[in-house]
């Protein structure tokens, strides 16, 4: 899995990067920011990543199987 987050999308709202501490940051800009940016196959990050999608209320975080 590969995690992306649309900046034009982001609208800071802070729950990536609340709630999933081991996937994003907060960006100098406020907004979320992905700490790994290379595919990952683990099994906790992917339900993570994909909590983490369902829960950014403007759709922003991309993710590629
Ligand atoms: S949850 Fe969505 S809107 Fe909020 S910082 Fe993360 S990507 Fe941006």
């Amino acid at each position: 899995m590969k995690i992306t987050i649309d900046p034009a999308l982001c609208r800071s709202r802070a729950r990536c990067y609340n709630l999933y501490t081991d996937l994003f940051r907060e960006g100098t800009d406020g907004k979320g920011e992905v700490i790994i940016t290379e595919d990952f196959e683990d099994e906790d990050l992917v339900v993570d990543a994909t909590s983490a999608a369902n829960a950014c209320p403007v759709g922003a975080i991309i993710l590629e199987y």
